[in-house]
């Protein structure tokens, strides 16, 4: 099964929609497989989001991103990078889909409450990044066969 990575942004928590947005993943059928609350930096932010360094928003992401503390959890599941990145919705919360996370609960491009990797060697990446090998979890899920058939719990994605 794959592993993806999101972010619970500081406007997330400044918003307390941490519950809310974690049930939502909850009852899809994600495993947690890691969670923690930290303080970001500009050094894991600048490695983060290596991607629009170079952009005249990029101070204002990061400054957003360090204003308070984030929630980053590790999501298991088949599948688990496209779908969660889907449940997410399009960056501009305006555009975002309605029923999506961003859709239903932001109204900005910046201070859309989430982030989900959009790859699996971006996801490989971020939940290094985040993550040390031994804050993550590998557990017996005792409802795994009411989640899935036998033979998607094989599959490898
Ligand atoms: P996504 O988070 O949807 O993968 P990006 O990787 O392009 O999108 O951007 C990372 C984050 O930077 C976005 O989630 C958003 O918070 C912020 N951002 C992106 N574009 C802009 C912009 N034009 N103005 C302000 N913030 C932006």
């Amino acid at each position: 099964m794959e592993r993806t990575l999101v972010i619970l942004k500081p406007s997330a928590l400044q918003r307390r929609l941490v519950g809310e947005i974690l049930s939502r993943f909850e009852k899809k059928g994600f495993i947690l497989c890691g969670m923690k609350m930290m303080q970001l930096d500009e050094q894991i932010l600048d490695e983060h989001y290596a991607h629009l360094v170079g952009k005249a928003f990029y101070p204002r992401i990061k400054k957003s991103m360090m204003k308070a503390p984030v929630v980053v959890c590790c999501l298991q599941g088949v599948n688990a990078i496209p779908v969660v990145h889907a449940m997410a919705g399009v960056t501009n919360g305006r555009n975002a889909a309605p029923g999506t996370i961003r859709g239903d609960f932001s109204m900005s491009v910046q201070e859309n409450v989430i982030h989900t990797s959009d790859s699996a060697k971006t996801a490989q990446e971020e939940i290094n990044r985040f993550f040390a090998p031994e804050e993550l979890f590998d557990y017996d899920i005792a409802t795994l066969h009411f989640l899935y058939s036998d033979d998607e719990v094989e599959m490898k994605e």
